[in-house]
């Protein structure tokens, strides 16, 4: 039976004055006894609208009852039959405006702790030996193009259907956004290694320092090296600038850039050929995932002062609230209702300042969200010595400018069918942020599920499941 309690199980974490000096991990994870307490707390609601609205379907009621009754492996083997990536999901989703979002205890009291009891029996899972072994049983080979979420859950899915993947991979090392964005602090690269291992040892390989479009085309990968189908998962990879004065200034990043630096480049070691400075006042323009990452990133780096400086208010922040919250705790300041205007030079073409503008919320604008309208005479200067741009991200247009018939919307994103991820190309099937422009983790995972199983049924059948609306 339900325990009823309205609390949820609170997540131990390192503590905010020690965390913001160094890249642990900022959550603990549960123990036995935390988790198994909180899964008491889940009602087996008849319909559970926790599964709807988690955007792979995981079937959480069950995974939770494993858990309360003691059953790891059971929870786990459920969980991972919906979720390639659980111990990466329980991590970083927004399960604010998902799973728990729509969790039937949330109308009185605190929704079940989906996110950390997926966590838990993820790492559960981790601290097991790996026993998965390569099952290829078809004669057809199929090329998957960037080993972000959507590749890797994309190609997963279709070794798991006895299927041979080689994963085409830009960069030195796989993950995508999860190794080389997100910060160690949010999520360990040994969590995302023991993914891959995952991978490799259910038979895909990963064939990392090839840029599709440059090393090799998409289309000999079709023609010349015989693949019967391709995937790709090319995400959004590239900046953009607000187009202020100032921007080329030393002591500007954009948040890709930075991040990238310090993940995958060993910027934080002043050996490294790829340093990145740091000054004693950060300012990062932005509100979502990436601007938090990088407003926390910077206060370990040596900032004495971090902020956030948003256009609009809190209220329309799009970062995850527990980021939010841990970035708060952690010292970082806000300016709200706050617009850059100019970056100033000190006179030696390094970052002096920041000119801004206070703005107001007026009527919404076209994404539904309160347009922020300038206050005539509000200017003022923050002074900083580095301002870090985290305003958004577009997809990068090599591929589809060195490939035939890619079709792209208005956006530069790829057009593909919402149900399966065919693209304008037969047999070229795509999804993740290359498709929506930059998104989620889950969202990513869950059209390379899709595309996976189109892709299956599409070579099974001989046909294209379905066509792009013309
Ligand atoms: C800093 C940051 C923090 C974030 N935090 C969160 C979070 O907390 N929660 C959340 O849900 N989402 C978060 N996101 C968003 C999330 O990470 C992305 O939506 C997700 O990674 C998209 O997955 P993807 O597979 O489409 O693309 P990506 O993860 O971008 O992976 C694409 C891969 O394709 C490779 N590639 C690109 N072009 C080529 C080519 N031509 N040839 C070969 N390889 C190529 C790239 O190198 C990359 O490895 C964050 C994003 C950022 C930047």
């Amino acid at each position: 039976m339900p325990v009823k309690r309205p609390e949820k199980t609170t997540m131990p974490t390192r503590e905010a004055g020690e965390r913001a000096h160094t890249f642990a991990e900022v959550n603990e994870g549960y123990s036995v006894a935390h988790a198994s307490f909180e899964a008491e707390r889940c009602l087996r609601c008849q319909d559970p609208v926790c599964v709807s609205a988690c955007p792979v379907q995981i079937p959480i009621p069950d995974f939770i009852h494993a858990v309360a009754a003691g059953d790891m492996a059971g929870a786990a083997r459920i969980l991972r039959s919906a979720n390639p990536l659980p111990a990466i999901c329980g991590r970083v989703c927004p399960q604010e405006l998902q799973c728990e979002g729509s969790c039937s205890m949330g109308g009185r009291w605190k929704p079940v702790a989906i996110g950390h009891l997926e966590r838990f029996v993820a790492d559960w899972e981790r601290s097991q030996p790996i026993t998965t072994r390569p099952a290829i049983t078809r004669s057809e080979r199929i090329a998957v193009i960037g080993a972000g979420p959507s590749g890797l859950v994309c190609a997963g899915e279709l070794a798991r259907h006895g299927y041979g993947v080689t994963v085409y991979e830009a960069l030195h090392a796989p993950g995508g956004v999860l190794r080389y964005g997100i910060p160690e602090f949010r999520l360990p690269k040994a969590v995302l290694d023991w993914e891959i291992a995952m991978l490799e040892s259910a038979g895909v390989e990963f064939q990392c320092n090839i840029i599709i479009g440059r090393t090799i085309t998409l289309d000999d990968l079709i023609a010349k090296h015989g693949f019967a189908a391709v995937f790709i998962g090319t995400g959004a990879g590239l900046p953009q600038f607000l187009g202020i004065p100032g921007e080329n200034l030393n002591g500007v990043y954009s948040a890709n850039e930075f991040l990238t630096r310090i993940n995958l480049m060993r910027a934080y070691d002043p050996e490294a050929d790829t340093p990145v400075h740091v000054g004693r006042r950060v300012a990062v323009i932005g509100s979502g995932n990436t601007a938090m990452d990088a407003v926390r990133t910077s206060l370990r780096m040596g900032a004495e002062e971090a902020m956030i400086v948003y256009r609009r208010s809190e209220k329309e922040m799009s970062a995850r609230v527990e980021e939010y919250q841990h970035a708060k705790e952690e010292g970082i300041d806000f300016h709200w209702l706050t617009s850059p205007l100019e970056i100033l030079d000190d006179g030696d073409g390094w970052v002096s300042g920041l000119r801004c503008q206070r703005m107001e919320l007026g009527a919404p604008d076209a994404s539904g969200r309160a347009r922020p309208v300038p206050i005539p005479g509000s200017e003022f200067v923050l002074a900083v010595d580095n301002v870090i741009l985290a305003i958004g991200t577009t997809p990068n247009p090599l591929l589809t400018r060195t490939t035939s018939g890619l079709a792209v919307t208005e956006h530069g994103c790829l057009l593909a069918d919402e149900r399966t991820g065919l693209t304008s190309k037969p047999l070229v099937f795509a999804g993740g942020d290359a498709v929506t422009g930059a998104a989620t983790v889950i969202l990513a995972a869950g059209a390379g599920k899709r595309a996976a199983r189109a892709i299956v049924e599409a070579l099974a059948t001989r046909t294209l499941v379905t066509r792009l609306p013309s």
